[in-house]
């Protein structure tokens, strides 16, 4: 029987055998693939030169405040 291919966890880097069994490969537990994809997340909110919703929201609601 082969050998089953070895991976390293992206995210600890620890050695994971590429097999049926192991859910979260290339990751070596759920944990990792979880924390892989929040930093995913984060660096897809920081794309610098796209407006956001916030900023849009901040606007309508500044032109439809009124004063005090
Ligand atoms: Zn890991």
């Amino acid at each position: 029987m082969a050998t089953a291919p070895v991976v390293a966890c992206p995210t600890c880097k620890k050695p994971v055998p590429w097999l049926a069994s192991e859910r979260f490969k290339p990751f070596c537990s759920e944990r990792c693939q979880l924390i892989d994809l929040g930093d995913w997340a984060t660096e897809a909110h920081k794309i610098p030169g796209s407006p956001t919703l916030d900023d849009a929201f901040e606007d309508k609601t500044a032109l439809s405040d009124p004063p005090d």
